[in-house]
């Protein structure tokens, strides 16, 4: 039998190396692409590129043969104070709509069917996320369209940019929109991280009997998915019959103050909360499976305190290495 072949552009990103390990389990033969590699973990795939996506001379070499399977998860991207402060959002458009235009394109010419891409949870119309208690986020819920950033608009571009090759090309892409996405080996310090990973590292850095900050009123709602429920998902979509949009996430949804306290009793310390003013998003949001469900007949089970109890320790080791090293130098 000849080996498998997949791409993942964005390989060097937090959910792109954990995809790229579970490929390599399956025995496919791997490319990854991005600017950079990743910062936490050794590379496993066979042949790795380092290039820009937003070239398209260079995605026509990377994109030289065809490939059983393709992911594209690159994306110009960031937590909250990356995507929410307004001062990013022409590099925020301009540098993931130009990498999706040139990947897909690069598919099509190399009659490359089958590729995934990953759309985001923040293309949901803000209107529909006012309530903390009963945000809407079914996949029938997206129009009329009105996101709450520009990261969130250009998603909605780019979901309808493979679908429209899907209808017109006969491609088969399949398009998810992933819900917050957590776990080891993602970014946990510098500004991109998210709330998962900074609660993590506030609390792993607190003294006992210390305070963490929180942004908001903690009362703002959302859902998380540890990443290996992710890829899970991620896998079994582009495997299927069903093109999406559909959301991969979890339906457990917590205040921002409940994963805090989560967190803090994980790490066994006295802690307290202090919220104070910071960039936010919407009020709630919470993922709705029950189209991955009735369509792929599986959808995510890990309670979050589990997911949270794996991240928490990875960050608390790497918080560890980070001083040790600065001891020695
Ligand atoms: P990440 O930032 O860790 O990975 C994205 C990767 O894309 C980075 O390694 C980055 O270097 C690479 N990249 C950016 N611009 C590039 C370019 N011009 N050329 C080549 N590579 C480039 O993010 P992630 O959390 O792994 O997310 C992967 C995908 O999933 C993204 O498309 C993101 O929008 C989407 N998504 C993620 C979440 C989440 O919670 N992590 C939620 C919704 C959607």
């Amino acid at each position: 039998m000849t080996q498998k072949t997949a791409l993942v552009c964005g390989a060097g990103g937090f959910i792109g190396g954990h995809l790229v390990k579970r490929l390599k389990a399956e025995g496919f033969w791997v490319r990854g692409v991005d600017l950079k590699f990743n910062e936490h973990a050794e590379t496993r795939a066979d042949d790795f590129a380092i290039g820009d996506l937003r070239e398209q001379d260079f995605v026509r070499r990377v994109i030289d043969r065809p490939f059983d399977e393709v992911y594209q998860l690159a994306a110009d991207m960031g937590g909250a104070g990356y995507i929410f402060t307004g001062e990013n959002d022409a590099d925020i458009m301009h540098n993931s709509a130009t990498i999706n235009l040139n990947v897909l394109d690069a598919c099509h010419k190399r009659n490359i069917k089958r590729v995934f891409y990953s759309s985001s949870a923040c293309m949901y119309p803000e209107h529909n996320q006012l309530d903390p208690d009963n945000p809407n986020c079914a996949e029938d819920s997206a129009y009329p369209a009105n996101p709450d950033s520009e990261y969130g608009w250009e998603k909605l571009f780019s979901e309808r940019l493979y679908l429209a090759y899907n209808r017109n090309h006969g491609m088969q892409c399949r398009v998810a929109r992933y819900h917050n996405i957590f776990g080891p080996e993602g970014t946990w310090e510098g500004g991109k991280e998210k709330a998962p990973a900074a609660m993590c590292r506030k609390v792993a850095m607190a003294k006992d009997g210390g305070k963490i900050e929180v942004w908001g009123d903690g009362k703002q709602t959302r859902s998380f998915l540890f990443v290996d429920e992710c890829i899970e998902g991620t896998v079994r979509l582009l495997r299927s019959d069903f093109e999406g949009p559909v959301n991969i996430g979890s339906e457990e949804m917590v205040t921002i103050n409940q994963l805090a306290e989560m967190v803090i009793n994980l790490s066994g310390k006295d802690i307290g909360i202090e919220n104070i003013p910071g960039p936010l998003g919407v009020r709630g949001r919470n993922s709705d499976n029950r189209l991955i469900r009735e369509k792929l007949g599986w959808e995510p089970g890990l309670p979050l305190r589990k997911g949270m109890q794996t991240t928490y320790e990875w960050i608390s080791s790497e918080i560890d290495k980070k001083h040790n090293r600065q001891k020695a130098s």
